[in-house]
């Protein structure tokens, strides 16, 4: 029995983090500037795109991807139902309408065979997830796009580093938005990046993460900088802090080394759950880089004796924290009310009873590992129907 809670998800924080702050701090200069460009051309190197814009949060980056597509007031946005909120409300900052679409039961990524059923006239866009890090079924979905007429936005929040087809995320649609919450794959504490390799759409998004100011406003301070500026347009305030950057561009540094050490611990997890009937792994199909996010069970409830719930309380006691990734927005208040959901979006449905998120960040140690193999294997033995 372990003593000390583990918790679902820690932020792998180093000296080099702290350094890279201090140093931020002592500079004089704390917000968007020399950190925050770095760390702009670090990762657009990383992933392979063009362009890379970091903005406060990732949801400020959907918010721009969707402003620069030129997003309107009646357009609707495919979206996954299996999704966090931020992925849908950024639509209905346009007065637009998000419509949900059901997901593939294995991967729970966006179904393309669905998406087809969705499309109306008004469709403007469709929003991939790439839920828990594994890539959405790309080539289908850009088919679609292409067929239709509508720009691809990855919701990239999840996929860092991950690939699909040995094509880098953050290169294979028009525009990727990344994320660095606390809980994400690399953090800043709050954080985004917007890659794309469409030069009006990044001029665009740079310019509106800032007031919608003429080029370089930050540099308006600069010796090499100039008082004079002009709004181009009503923009927004999403700019990300050189403090924030400091933390980033170590992070960057850090991603794969991460990755690697997650992608063990999923291994050992798939390994060590194989036998049991009761759970279900998470899939990952050999066309792609996971990212491994997120570690997701399904249980298979007619099997077991006690329900997810359950499930979750019983890790809680042995101090094992888990999460469930996601409620379907379909369920939620609002969007059980507002979204266009053609059609029932049953596999979703299903899935949301069965899901369970365990533990998994880099600086889990063997036992921890060993403890949440130990604790999911007795729980389910001990409920066995
Ligand atoms: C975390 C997350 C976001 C939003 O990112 P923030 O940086 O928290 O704004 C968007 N989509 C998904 C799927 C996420 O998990």
């Amino acid at each position: 029995m372990r003593t000390e809670f583990l918790p679902f998800s820690l932020p792998a924080i180093a000296e080099d983090e702290i350094q890279s702050v201090v140093q931020t701090l002592r500079s004089g200069w704390l917000t968007t500037g020399p950190q925050t460009k770095r760390f702009e051309t670090a990762f657009g190197e990383f992933v392979g795109a063009k362009h890379a814009v970091a903005v406060n949060s990732g949801t400020a980056a959907l918010h721009l991807a969707l402003e620069a597509i030129g997003l309107r007031e009646g357009d609707e946005v495919l979206i996954p139902t299996m999704t966090f909120a931020a992925t849908a409300e950024v639509v209905t900052y346009f007065k637009a309408r998000p419509v949900l679409v059901d997901c593939e039961p294995d991967t729970l990524n966006i179904d393309p065979a669905r998406l087809e059923d969705a499309i109306t006239p008004r469709c403007r866009a469709v929003i991939p997830v790439h839920f828990g890090g594994h890539p959405c079924e790309m080539d289908a979905i850009l088919a679609i796009a292409r067929k239709y007429g509508l720009k691809v936005i990855e919701d990239a929040a999840h996929a860092l580093p991950a690939a699909y087809r040995g094509r880098s995320v953050g290169t294979i649609g028009d525009i990727t938005c990344f994320s660095f919450y606390a809980t994400k794959t690399i953090t800043t504490g709050e954080g985004g990046m917007i890659t794309t390799d469409n030069d009006e759409y990044a001029e665009r998004m740079r310019i509106m993460s800032l007031h919608g100011i003429s080029k370089d406003a930050w540099k308006r301070y600069t010796a090499e900088g100039s008082w004079f500026y002009e709004v181009l347009y009503p923009g927004y305030k999403y700019n990300l802090t050189d403090i924030a950057a400091s933390i980033g561009i170590e992070q960057l540094k850090k991603c794969r080394r991460f990755c690697d050490a997650r992608t063990t611990i999923a291994a050992e997890y798939s390994e060590a759950f194989a036998d049991l009937a009761e759970l279900s792994p998470p899939v990952w199909r050999p066309e792609v880089d996971h990212a491994w996010h997120l570690y997701v069970v399904q249980l298979d409830q007619a099997r077991l004796s006690i329900s997810r719930s359950e499930f979750i309380e019983a890790l809680k006691r042995a101090k094992i924290g888990t999460s469930v990734h996601f409620i379907p927005l379909h369920l939620h208040p609002y969007y059980r009310a507002e979204a266009r959901a053609p059609m029932a979006l049953p596999r979703a449905t299903a899935a949301y009873e069965r899901i369970v998120s365990l533990p998994i960040f880099p600086s889990m140690t063997p036992t921890d590992v060993g403890d949440v193999i130990t604790t999911v294997r007795a729980t389910i033995n001990a409920s066995r129907r």
